[in-house]
């Protein structure tokens, strides 16, 4: 099978290093890929958004099937355009069309569909230029803090947990009226504050059946002990401790089951990864949010973990036999730490050499934001390079993931040294 991966980061370095493991395998390309994804295929140089570019090099190069990891060429139709024509709609993709991907690309939307099909969730509103003060007004009835979220994508910043009802007024007037995270924040959900633990749950699904995933959980603080600014994650573990057989069974039945059967009964076709961002509140889930594609860095530590094929999964999922396809995962832990650029996630600077990563030998490193310059690897990104280390216990990982962290330089490298260890 000829395979293309869309992307360039973490996520899709571990999709490359899982893909390459298969005996299905002809030809593997990433698109456009970074300086370690050539170890795993060949790197093309297109945009996640060329969609008529990513056709042309598919037909040329007889690609079967296109796995997509970012949500940008989902939410804007990548699927859609390559069933509309006709000499390409015999490619598979493993990603939503644009129907599915709104679950991501619209948190109104989202939140309708989980109300709609009884999808434990956040209490919430939403509201736009037309009903503001309908809005302000609703703002007062609220417990603090209140969560005000931009419906549409905001590279993961349009989130706001405001501790005053005065901030409440002032961002969502500011998201409205002044358009702060522009088009996305023109309709803004006013939601519940849910007090818990989060963790992230994967589910790989061709629309009928699915297969749960490992449960995993992300560090988003660019800090030690959780503390500083958001950042797109630091680091990640899998499985998640506390999300044992009872957690995950309520998972299954109240979250995942009428998820999949609500996007049927909505006549949404779904074949790919639904990443379900959960916030266990007194051991019940609830869902946070949905993302239409895997999470970054959460997949760096979910790929090592699964031990079946994944490209027999993807063609179950291009197929629709997914239910016929072997599926086991490691009982083993990952963790996952992210070398980042100095001043991540504010200014950095770039094209610094990256060296030693020989040196690593107990880990796996899943190359982020690099490339290739006159034959020397350098940085090209804020988050770097990823990590991962797989051992019979948290702990353990934790201890080896850091050290290898530690073995690889550049000027300005940064990682914290804490991933997991609140579940130690
Ligand atoms: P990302 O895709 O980067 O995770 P996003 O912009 O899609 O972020 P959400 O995941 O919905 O936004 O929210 C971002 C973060 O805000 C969550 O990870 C969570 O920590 C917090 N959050 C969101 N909704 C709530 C809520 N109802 N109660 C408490 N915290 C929340």
């Amino acid at each position: 099978m000829n395979i293309l991966i869309i992307g360039s980061g973490g996520r899709e370095s571990a999709f490359a290093y899982k893909i390459a493991q298969s005996p299905k395998l002809t030809n593997l390309y990433i698109a456009p890929g970074n300086a370690g994804t050539t170890k795993y295929g060949k790197n093309v140089n297109l945009k996640v958004t060329d969609f008529e570019g990513i056709a042309n090099f598919a037909l040329e190069h007889n690609i079967d099937l296109i796995l997509v990891g970012p949500e940008e060429p989902l939410v804007k139709g990548i699927h859609d355009y390559f069933l509309e024509r006709e000499d390409t709609k015999h490619i598979a993709i493993i990603g939503p069309q644009k129907a599915g991907a709104t679950l991501e690309g619209s948190k109104d939307f989202s939140k309708e569909f989980m109300f709609r099909h009884n999808i434990p969730t956040a209490a919430y509103k939403s509201f736009n230029r037309s009903n503001l003060e309908e809005g302000l007004a609703y703002l007062e009835t609220q417990k603090l803090p209140i969560v005000l979220k931009a419906d549409g994508l905001a590279a993961g910043k349009g989130v706001l947990i405001c501790e005053t009802l005065e901030q409440a007024k002032t961002e969502l007037k500011a998201m409205i009226e002044e358009a702060k995270f522009g088009d996305a924040s023109s309709v803004v959900v006013v939601e519940e504050y849910l007090k818990g633990i989060e963790l992230s749950v994967f589910v790989l699904t061709d629309g009928e059946s699915y297969k749960i995933l490992p449960s995993a959980k992300d560090y988003k603080r660019v800090g030690e002990g959780d503390t500083g600014l958001n950042t797109g994650g630091m680091g990640s573990i899998s499985p998640v401790p506390f999300a044992d057989e009872t957690f995950m069974a309520k998972v299954e039945e109240r979250i995942i089951k009428p998820t999949i059967e609500g996007l049927k009964k909505d006549g949404i076709p779904y074949k790919g990864f639904i990443f379900i961002g959960l916030m266990n509140v007194n051991g019940d889930p609830y869902v946070i949010e949905y993302n239409v594609r895997m999470g970054d860095p959460e997949t760096e530590s979910v790929m090592p973990r699964i031990e079946s094929d994944l490209v027999d999964l993807l063609e179950g999922v291009a197929k629709g036999d997914l239910a016929n396809r072997t599926y086991t995962v490691s009982p083993k832990t990952a963790v996952t730490v992210m070398l980042v650029s100095g001043g991540y996630p504010g200014d950095y600077e770039s094209g610094k050499v990256i060296s030693n990563i020989e040196n690593v030998k107990e880990s796996i490193v899943f190359h982020a934001g690099t490339k290739e310059v006159d034959g020397q690897v350098v940085t090209a990104g804020g988050r770097v390079i990823a990590v991962t280390t797989l051992q019979d216990n948290l702990f353990k990982a934790l201890q080896q993931a850091t050290a290898d962290a530690g073995r690889i330089f550049f000027e300005g490298k940064y990682f914290r040294t804490d991933i997991g260890f609140d579940l130690i």
